[in-house]
């Protein structure tokens, strides 16, 4: 009993593909009373950024603590297969089972082994009708509810002897991707569909032809980009209807544990931290689900901080901070000494007194998604700049987030912003000595083909890399 007074019970609930901007908090239009409820009682983070923009990578980084080139997860698989993470390597479960905590999770792993001292639920389905034919459910709506039910059970029945690290993964909103599937290509919108959100205003993209080539041919290296050829400004849309359904879904989930919770009279006593492994693109400059870019869309993730020990603000907090630091921040509130040499902070300075501890940048990095195009990249966030360069060519990009929030306008090539390039290069140059990243070493796998139609996703024609059978 006194051990719960200094270790809390921590809940994290993981949702994937969640973009910080789709959130009421963050000025977006999600229906989510039950994660707004959660921000409401705690902190949200202004801009925190995911490791990696993809599933297995960014899992891998945050369960770790470390950077995807140290853990070496840098793909979700297939042609660039991932051998579980090395051995000696700390886990955010192993730290906190050794420290006496009961340590559970529920739903999506992929995460290169990186679980290690979770007890996992199965991942298994429970195929339920669709809500509205418009926004048909796939497996990752069948997995989440048997997550939810599993969850349900053990927060039901479980005894709070010992503090409780609870991880509820779920893959909501990402039954988006599965949509495209069943829309691609030319096609009327379903009934039913509802009114249609406003495209953001950076939805129309002018600027490709100053973009690197991993942006330019994002179609041919990424297979559902490619099933948006033929998409009318209704269907895109109809995409962001969609995407905005799938993310109430998994409010809809999280409310039916955290009701469980509540029945049990733990809800109070619990430290809720809510995130998502990476972003969605939202229809930012044409672009769908997340894939080799590295814009704040797919970058820059929610990151909440809700319930016991927190004190709630009403306005998310200022500064950068990195799912990185999740880790090292969960050590410091539970009082376990952390592992050495996790990439992340502690920020638990910004849960009870609302401040971030002041850092040069945040980093976030590509390699490949599936082994098929390999174009390395790395993504540098200071204050104010966002500079992202890629191997291939040497494509830079630069960003000036206070002037043009939207990545509209690659400043790389401007005079004017010479300087500021200048420092994002030596910075970022930095960072690859000092963490040992063998970036620069790395080598770049494009076959021609996908490098080779005229600029413009639209102007995309037949499969992409991935799904490239010979001729
Ligand atoms: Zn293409």
């Amino acid at each position: 009993m006194e051990m719960n007074i200094d270790r809390p019970d921590i809940l994290l609930i993981v949702l994937d593909q969640l973009a910080w901007k789709a959130l009421s908090c963050y000025g977006g239009e999600g229906k989510t009373p039950n994660i707004d409820g959660l921000v409401e009682n705690g902190v949200a983070m202004d801009a925190c950024y995911c490791p990696f923009p993809l599933c297995q990578p960014s899992r891998a980084a945050f369960w770790t603590g470390m950077e995807s080139h140290r853990n070496r997860v840098w793909s979700n698989g297939r042609s660039w297969p991932i051998e579980r993470i090395d051995e000696s390597f700390p886990t955010l479960g192993e730290t906190f089972r050794n420290a006496g905590y009961e340590t559970m999770h529920f739903g999506k792993m992929h995460d290169g082994g990186a679980l290690r001292g979770f007890t996992c639920s199965e991942e298994k389905e429970t195929a339920i009708p669709d809500w509205n034919p418009a926004f048909p459910f796939n497996m990752d709506t069948y997995a989440d509810v048997y997550t939810v039910d599993r969850a349900k059970e053990y927060f039901s029945s479980c005894s709070f002897d010992s503090p409780h690290l609870t991880v509820l993964d779920l893959i909501n909103p990402h039954n988006i991707c599965g949509w495209i599937g069943k829309n691609k290509g030319v096609h009327e919108n379903a009934e039913g569909t509802g009114e249609l959100p406003e495209l953001p205003a950076n939805f129309d993209f002018d600027d490709i032809a100053n973009r690197p080539l991993p942006v330019q041919y994002l179609c041919c290296s990424h297979v559902r980009q490619s099933q948006t050829v033929g998409w009318t400004r209704d269907n895109f849309r109809a995409y962001l209807a969609a995407y905005y359904y799938y993310l109430s879904v998994a409010d809809r989930h999280i409310g039916e544990v955290l009701d469980v919770l509540r029945d049990r009279g733990k809800l109070d006593d619990t430290l809720i931290v809510f995130f998502s492994d990476h972003g969605d693109n939202m229809t930012s400059r044409g672009s769908v689900t997340k894939q080799v870019t590295l814009y704040e869309e797919v970058t820059r993730v929610p990151l909440v901080f809700s319930g016991k020990g927190v004190v709630p603000r009403k306005e998310p907090v200022k500064g950068l901070c990195s799912l990185l630091d999740i880790f090292p921040t969960l050590c410091s509130i539970a009082g376990i000494d952390a592992p050495a040499g996790l990439d992340g902070i502690d920020i638990s300075a910004a849960i009870d007194k609302g401040v971030l501890p002041p850092r040069r940048y945040v980093t976030s990095e590509w390699f490949t998604e599936w082994g098929y195009t390999i174009s390395p990249g790395r993504m540098l966030r200071t204050d104010r700049y966002k500079y992202i360069c890629y191997l291939e060519m040497n494509g830079e990009e630069l960003y000036d987030l206070e002037l043009d929030p939207g990545e509209t306008r690659n400043l790389a090539g401007e005079s004017e912003y010479a300087d500021v390039l200048a420092e994002c290069r030596k910075l970022l140059r930095e960072h690859v000595f000092e963490s040992s990243d063998p970036f620069f070493t790395l080598q770049v796998k494009v076959d021609p083909r996908w490098r080779c139609h005229d600029k413009g996703y639209a102007n995309h024609r037949g499969c992409a890399a991935p799904e490239y059978k010979g001729e």
